[in-house]
């Protein structure tokens, strides 16, 4: 075993702290790698906060993770000492049943996918994030980050990005498909890109118009304020496909409504409180409504080959570790263009 610096989280309300924890000596399939920078995502404050029920005490969070291969087990493939990787939200699931044979892994019914951190490995320890200095993870949900993407700009390529490709694959975004992306967070903002360069029309539906002109520069073709009444009159029936990014409840119906007929409302947003749902707007269009949860392990490397290929990045503010608490606040004060990534040099000294 090895000790590394690392932030978490011992309750619900207190600050993150630094500490030290421990990960396992890498095993025949392991890969062992130093963390270079990690992502803060809105779903290490849920679940440090306690709003999707209380986590295992002390949590390191982080599943958005970019570092450095140093060190590979005797049976390790596809990895070398020194190659580019990445850890995204899991770091297993059962490898047998259909899910995982399918290669959408975080769908697994086997058991679940075991969580890169608040969840218990195989070996039985509880999981630690990536807010730390190194990791170890089992080669099959490790992935390779192109050498055009530099660490901290892939980083949040692992949950954002991802969450956000695989809706806009699976609804087939592309030339003639009009999606709206509500909220322009972290998640919003990749969708805003991801489906830009996948050729569809995208509609920014955000809280003002405060960040109009980020939204247009990254590529959105429309931007309107949901706090604009007339933005529902005015959109109504527009949508083939709307991904809710939002990290609170929404007024579902008023949002069903600005789809086409057999238009589709993806939930990807976890708020804390069950959402309501009414009837009229759903089956009046013969709408659906669904939810799409990050992307498995093969599609998540197809996504990094896609960024590199179409030249899309996130937009990130770098921070030191001491910065997380003050990050976490101005994330949920919605002040974050687009994502805050955390340096974690001096989580790797000693
Ligand atoms: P984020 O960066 O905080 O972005 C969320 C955005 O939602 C904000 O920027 C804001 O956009 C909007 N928003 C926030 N509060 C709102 C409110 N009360 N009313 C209306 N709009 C509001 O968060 P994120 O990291 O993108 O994550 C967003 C959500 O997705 C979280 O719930 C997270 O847990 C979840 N998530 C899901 C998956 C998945 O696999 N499905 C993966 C990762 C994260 P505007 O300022 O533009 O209005
Ligand atoms: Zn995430
Ligand atoms: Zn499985």
């Amino acid at each position: 075993m090895s000790t590394v610096s690392a932030y978490a989280a011992t309750s619900a309300t207190a600050p993150l702290t630094k500490t030290t924890i421990t990960r396992r000596e890498p095993g025949p399939h392991d890969v062992a790698f130093d963390i270079v920078f990690a992502g803060i995502c809105h779903s290490d404050i849920h679940t440090v906060k306690g709003e999707w029920g209380k986590p295992r005490y002390p949590v390191v969070p982080g599943h958005e993770i970019a570092g450095v291969v140093t060190a590979v087990g005797s049976a390790v493939t596809k990895y070398q000492v020194g190659d580019r990787v990445g850890v995204g939200c899991f770091v297993d699931s059962c490898r047998s049943c259909p899910s995982c044979v399918a290669g959408v892994e975080q769908y697994c019914t086997g058991g679940g996918m075991v969580g890169t951190y608040n969840a218990v490995g195989r070996d039985g320890e509880p999981t630690q994030g990536g807010y730390s200095g190194a990791i170890v993870v089992d080669e099959n949900y490790v992935v390779r980050i192109p050498d055009s993407i530099p660490l901290d700009a892939a980083a949040p390529l692992l949950c954002a990005g991802v969450t956000l490709y695989s809706p806009l694959r699976h609804w087939s975004a592309g030339p003639g498909k009009r999606i709206a992306v509500v909220g322009l967070g972290g998640l919003g903002h990749m969708g805003v890109k991801l489906g830009a360069a996948m050729g569809a029309e995208i509609t920014v539906l955000s809280q003002s118009l405060k960040k109009m002109e980020d939204g247009l520069r990254l590529g959105a073709h429309h931007y309107h304020a949901t706090s604009d009444p007339e933005t529902f009159k005015k959109l109504r029936g527009s949508f083939d496909v709307i991904l809710n990014t939002v990290s609170a409840n929404l007024d579902l119906g008023a949002y069903l409504n600005l789809l086409t007929v057999d238009g589709t409302l993806v939930e990807l947003g976890m708020p804390e409180h069950e959402m309501k749902v009414p009837p009229f707007p759903l089956a009046g269009m013969r709408r659906s409504l669904s939810g799409s949860m990050i992307g498995g392990i093969a599609e998540t490397q197809e996504m990094l080959d896609f960024c590199d290929e179409h030249d899309v990045r996130p937009e990130i503010e770098v921070i030191a570790p001491d910065y997380i608490n003050t990050a976490y606040e101005r994330v949920l004060a919605s002040d974050v263009r687009y994502r805050f990534v955390i340096d974690t040099e001096s989580l790797r000294q000693p």
